[in-house]
């Protein structure tokens, strides 16, 4: 690395240490033309994906907007804190898994979708039904009934009710 002192081409490291619970690298390094010493910080670059909306205009990755997307899903419903920020985590090492520098909107819906429907199944019913605003009610009842078949405990119809209500009012 280069001296930003005098500019000279070589420095050298003379202590390297892990700091920040071991997700950083400290080093102290010497310039050898003018003994001048400076410290470097070294950390991995974790990037998300740029999220590529359905008009084809890109915007970095939110994860606050995520987070209060998700939030208002689960509004009074008995989800803590800890599984939602588990969600998160997990979502965020799925989009970086990806390897991909862009991932369409739709594709963060699914996987929203995807946590949801662990989490709390009428938050999920809520989310999908704005999510994909699904093109007729028939398709929706499909979705109510084969989370009925998979889950065993399917969502209870009353609360389904009343997050379609919801839904309805946040809509108008
Ligand atoms: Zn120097």
């Amino acid at each position: 690395m280069h001296c930003p002192f005098c500019g000279e081409a070589d420095t050298k490291v003379i202590d390297s240490r892990l700091v920040a619970e071991g997700d950083q690298v400290r080093r102290r390094r010497e310039c050898l033309s003018c003994r001048e010493r400076f410290t470097t910080f070294e950390s991995a670059e974790l990037v998300m994906p740029r999220v590529v909306k359905q008009d084809g205009t890109r915007q970095p990755f939110d994860e606050d907007k995520l987070r209060s997307g998700i939030m208002k899903a689960l509004e009074k419903r008995p989800v803590s804190i800890e599984e939602i920020e588990a969600a998160l985590n997990r979502i965020r090492f799925r989009l970086r898994a990806t390897g991909e520098r862009e991932i369409k909107s739709m594709q963060l819906g699914e996987e929203v979708m995807t946590e949801l429907r662990q989490l709390d199944k009428v938050a999920y019913v809520r989310f999908a039904s704005v999510y994909r605003s699904f093109q007729d009610i028939n398709e929706f009842k499909e979705e109510i009934e084969r989370l009925s078949v998979n889950g065993g405990d399917g969502p209870d119809p009353v609360d389904v009710a009343k997050a379609l209500a919801d839904t309805d009012k946040g809509q108008s």
